[in-house]
């Protein structure tokens, strides 16, 4: 297929992920329980707009030609790598298969994703509406399946070309031996993280505890780049408590179907049984429960806002991912300090940083050791931005021209000449 028919593909798929908007953030809202205006309002319409931006790659794919030393003409191809596995977790089902699936059909790739056990409605939804856009049968193939099972296959499998890893740093260890075990394909793995949002003296007190209440919150706590250390300079700290509190006692949790709900329940029970073991160490390790603390109601895996101040680098609560609505305040007294405390960690996902001083900002971008730092804003995803991480948060990135790479064997063609001359 020509690359151009590949872009026209893509682009009406996006248009049928428009049609279908609200009947696709339904299913996610079924399978996660996250709030349906979140789905509807945030991530259909990111999805669309990623699959677009990697419809425009599709015929912007070329190689180059290099200079040699000798009588040759070289040339490379960017080919497509062949068939690409793909393991996602739970937590932004559709966005996740886009973040896969975009490069790669956009890269000329054969696909076989398995989504995570607990949400696999959207994206066998969607794969029918790419079919209707017209890919052909056996081009992009969607396992339901567990773990262990159908994703370890995928991970050994001898004639899997090259594999793309979301979920935690744990399994993500288990892929890439299993990779390496195999046939050594390669392997971009997105994977946790803990990372810091940083409340400087000079800032703006309401903003930033607004926008730290959403850095953890959004999405139940349920992300790997959550702001899930919240380090905040001494000057401001009494100030910001007060703050964070109100806005957590204020978020409102429910059904996610409804109108206004701001939180929905956790993904499993499983993971709602972690969270709440999480706080229990945070109280018995010293920290102090400001709000929250425990379930909500009888039913459902519904967890009231929580927030821990006095927070201890060694807590568990400031160490390990929690992946639920629990904010952790921590107090620093300088610059230097925070970005030592900031940096002890086994993950480098992200930063948050609120400041208006250019160069504390300057500082801080480059002295923290995450793959994305967010400098007055947080969580912004837009499809041409690069995201991943360092240290234990993953290998690679994804989104943005970046992610072309991962789905792209480059072939150099050398050529010698009749005639050096020419
Ligand atoms: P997980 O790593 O167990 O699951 C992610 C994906 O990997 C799922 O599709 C799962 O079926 C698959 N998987 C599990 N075991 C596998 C194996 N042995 N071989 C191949 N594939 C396997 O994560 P989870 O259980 O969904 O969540 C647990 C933790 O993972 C969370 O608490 C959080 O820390 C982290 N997490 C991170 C992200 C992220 O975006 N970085 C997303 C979801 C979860």
């Amino acid at each position: 297929m020509t690359a151009y028919e590949r872009s026209k593909i893509i682009l009406r798929f996006a248009d049928l992920l428009e049609r279908h908007n609200d009947e696709i953030a339904a299913l996610e809202t079924w399978d996660n329980g996250k709030p349906f205006e979140q789905s509807a309002q945030t991530e259909v319409p990111m999805t669309t707009r990623l699959f677009r931006y990697y419809a425009g790659w599709a015929d912007k794919i070329q190689g180059l030609t290099a200079p040699a030393d000798g009588p040759y003409h070289v040339q490379t191809l960017h080919e497509p790598i062949g068939v690409a596995g793909q393991i996602i977790p739970w937590n932004f089902p559709l966005l996740m298969f886009a973040w896969k699936v975009g490069p790669a059909l956009a890269c000329g790739n054969t696909i076989v994703l398995k989504t995570a056990e607990q949400t696999p409605l959207s994206a066998l939804y969607v794969s029918k509406l790419l079919h209707e856009a017209g890919l052909p049968p056996g081009v992009l193939n969607i396992v339901s399946g567990y773990g262990p099972t159908a994703g370890a296959a995928l991970a050994s499998h001898m004639e899997v070309d090259k594999l793309a890893f979301t979920g935690s740093t744990t399994t993500g260890k288990i892929v890439l031996q299993l990779a390496a075990k195999s046939n050594l394909k390669p392997v971009t793995l997105e994977l946790g993280g803990k990372s810091p949002f940083i409340v400087c003296e000079d800032a703006d007190v309401d903003k930033a505890a607004e926008l730290a209440h959403y850095a953890l919150f959004f999405n139940q706590g349920q992300c790997c780049c959550a702001g899930s250390r919240t380090f905040v300079h001494e000057s401001v700290y009494d100030q910001f408590v007060e703050k964070a509190n109100a806005l957590a006692m204020k978020r409102v949790v429910g059904d996610p179907f409804k109108g206004g709900i701001q939180q929905g329940p956790q993904i499993d029970s499983e993971q709602f049984e972690k969270i709440l073991k999480y706080i229990r160490s945070g109280v018995d390790g010293g920290a102090k429960l400001e709000t929250g603390g425990e379930r909500l109601g009888a039913k459902g895996y519904y967890i009231k806002p929580t927030v821990f101040t006095g927070v201890k680098d060694d807590m568990l609560i400031a160490k390990d991912e929690i992946f639920g609505p629990v904010q952790s305040i921590l107090k620093y007294k300088d610059l230097d300090e925070v970005i030592q405390r900031s940096n002890a960690s086994q993950y480098g996902l992200a930063a948050g940083v609120f400041t208006h001083n250019l160069d504390t900002a300057n500082t801080l971008m480059r002295a923290l050791r995450v793959g994305s730092v967010w400098i007055n804003c947080f969580d912004v995803f837009d499809a041409a931005i690069p995201f991943g991480g360092y240290k234990q948060s993953g290998q690679g990135r994804e989104k943005g021209s970046y992610s072309l790479s991962n789905y792209l064997q480059v072939k150099a063609v050398v050529t010698a000449l009749k005639n050096p001359a020419w």
